[in-house]
Parts: structure tokens; C-alpha cells; sequence
């Protein structure tokens, strides 16, 4: 979801309710990026074209409650393009897939739609370019993410080196006879990133940068939130699934500017324990978490304390990103 973000709910008005006071700091950006709102958009308009059931290879985002709601509407997720059956359509996550994913669905005369994440396959045809200019890859990524997957799918096995950490990038060895270019995931830590990339510059000078950083302005402005409203926080929430690499990414930054943090999917995961004795909560969602579930989180806040909110806005966002072609009306 894009900028204007709807409005917090305003705090509870009236008399005292008795209930404890907490203060509750809402960070901005939050929630939907401009490429999940694509991915989902992507689901919905098949579903209108083709008619129910469409298939969708893997989670079309890391989100529990988008994937039910699509579910209920007629889409049925599967891990493989072998799970699909003949003349169904197939579409693939915002995360990316490798090449012979497509490929695959092709020789199968399958109709498929791609969901993927432009700012991902940005990345992809700089992977491609890379090894057209005859250098070797140092990714960083984390092993096993789809995206991470998807990537190292677009170049020939053997030309891309995985960096999960600085430690990586002493131990790693790399082809002495090519020069190197290094790529990112779009959903990392900036900090730990920047770390990395350091490290690499340290020990291979000539290494070759991305032309634009490969962390998304969804996942940097997201970041930038919880560390301008976590340092005020005793609790930063993040809404999202432990699927989500960028959610994930939230908690950490939350705990490294000086506050708790804790992932939660829905409201019922709160624990009521975990308000007790604190004077100031923070929330935030990952990219893949809908406001619904923010809205429904403030809720449940306000059934346990007295809540006075603030919204604190660190970024205006206004991407969008156009449908594929077989899609656009
Ligand atoms: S988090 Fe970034 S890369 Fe991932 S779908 Fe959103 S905009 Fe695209």
C-alpha cells in the first residue's frame, strides 16, 4: 500500500476507562510495498480473466492472511509447476523464480502470469549482465529465501558465490582468473548489508558495484521507521510472518536500536503478559502485511490499555508498478 497510509485509529476519548495508559508509537511506511500490492493485484485480476482455480506457485507473499483470502477466492497455491494441472494458468510469486521455472511451464503449454517483484527482476538482468561481461557473483542473500533461489536460477550453476555473512567473505574462494561484480536480495538489513559490502571492498578492491542499491525503498524505508520510533519503545510489534525476510529484518532493527521486539501474525498472538509494565509500545508491518491486520492489532491494544497514538512518518511513498501486459485493462 502506498502513501496517503490510513490514519491509526484516534485514541480512546471519554472518561478513563481504568484501564492502564500505554503510549503507542505507529511507524510510517509500514505494510504493503508497491510490489506486493502488484503480486495480489496480479492473483485477483487472473482469477476475474480465467475463472477459478488458478495456480499460484508458492506463497504469493510470506503472509498467512493474503494467502486465505486468495485461497477463498479460488487460487490454489502449490510448491511446483508439477502440481498444476494441464491448461490450468500459473502464476509466480513476488519473490522470483528461476529461469527454468517458466520454461518448464512453457514446454508444458501452461499459461502463466509473473508475479515477480520488478525491483527483483531488476536484479535478475543485472545477474545476467554480469555474466555477460564475464565476471563471477558474490551475492548476499540468505540460503534457501525463494528469492535468493530465484536469483542464482538465472545464471548458468557455478557463476554466483553466496554471502550470508562478514565472515563469508573471508572464508569464501572465489575464480581467480574472473573479475567479480557483487548483487544483493532487496530485503536485507542496510546496516548488515553495508557491513558486508565493506568487507567485500576490503578484500576485493576491484569488485564491481551494483549501479543502484539492490535493498528495495520499500525495505530501507521500512527499517528507517522502527529506528526513528524504537529508541522511545519498551515493545516494537512487528506485523508479519517468519517467512518474511523483511519482517524479520524489522525485529532485529527494532532490538538493535534499543528496544524489545516481537513478531506477531495476527492480534491473537499478543500476549497480554508482554504489556504489562511497559510505558510505550511500537508497531510496525512488514511489506507483506495488510493495514487490516494493523488496524485489528491497534484494536486488540486498546482492549488491554488506555492507548494515546502517534503516528510518526519518516517517508512518503508513491510507487507503483504496472500488471503484465496480459492483465492491463
Ligand atoms: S519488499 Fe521490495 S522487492 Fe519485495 S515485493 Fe516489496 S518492493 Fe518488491
Amino acid at each position: 500500500m502506498n502513501a496517503p497510509f490510513p490514519s491509526p485509529n484516534p485514541p480512546a476519548s471519554g472518561p478513563s476507562s481504568g484501564k492502564p495508559p500505554l503510549r503507542l508509537l505507529i511507524a510510517a511506511p509500514r505494510g504493503f510495498c508497491a510490489g506486493v500490492d502488484r503480486a495480489i493485484e496480479i492473483v485477483e485480476r487472473a482469477l476475474e480473466l480465467y475463472g477459478a482455480p488458478v495456480y499460484v506457485r508458492h506463497e504469493i507473499v510470506h503472509n498467512k492472511f493474503v494467502v486465505d483470502n486468495l485461497k477463498a477466492k479460488g487460487a490454489v497455491f502449490v510448491e511446483s509447476v508439477d502440481q498444476v494441472p494441464d491448461g490450468v494458468p500459473v502464476i509466480f510469486s513476488a519473490h522470483g523464480v528461476p529461469k527454468a521455472v517458466p520454461a518448464k511451464a512453457t514446454a508444458r503449454g501452461l499459461e502463466w502470469l509473473d508475479a515477480t517483484c520488478p525491483l527483483v527482476s531488476k536484479v535478475h538482468r543485472q545477474a545476467e549482465r554480469q555474466i555477460a561481461d564475464g565476471r563471477h557473483i558474490l551475492f548476499i542473500g540468505h540460503a534457501g529465501h525463494p528469492e535468493v533461489i530465484g536469483t542464482f536460477g538465472q545464471v548458468p550453476e557455478g557463476n554466483m558465490t553466496l554471502i550470508e555473512t562478514v565472515e563469508d567473505v573471508a572464508a569464501i574462494d572465489v575464480p581467480a582468473d574472473r573479475e567479480l561484480a557483487y548483487l544483493s536480495q532487496t530485503t536485507l538489513s542496510v546496516d548488515d548489508t553495508a557491513a558486508i559490502i565493506d568487507a567485500i571492498l576490503a578484500r576485493f578492491p576491484a569488485v564491481v558495484a551494483p549501479k543502484q542499491e539492490d535493498i528495495c525503498y520499500a525495505t530501507s524505508n521500512r527499517q528507517g521507521a522502527v529506528k526513528q520510533i524504537a529508541p522511545d519503545c519498551d515493545l516494537v510489534l512487528v506485523i508479519g510472518s517468519p517467512k518474511s525476510s523483511n519482517s524479520l529484518r524489522l525485529v532485529e532493527v527494532a532490538e538493535r536500536a534499543g528496544s524489545r521486539g516481537q513478531m506477531i501474525q495476527r492480534a491473537t498472538d499478543i500476549d497480554p503478559q508482554w504489556l504489562a509494565d511497559i510505558a510505550t509500545l511500537g508497531l510496525t508491518a512488514g511489506a507483506s502485511a495488510p493495514e487490516e491486520l494493523v488496524n485489528e492489532v491497534i484494536a486488540r491494544i486498546k482492549e488491554l490499555r488506555e492507548v494515546e497514538s502517534e503516528e510518526r512518518v519518516t517517508a512518503e511513498e508513491k510507487i507503483t508498478f504496472k500488471l503484465p501486459r496480459q492483465l492491463a485493462r
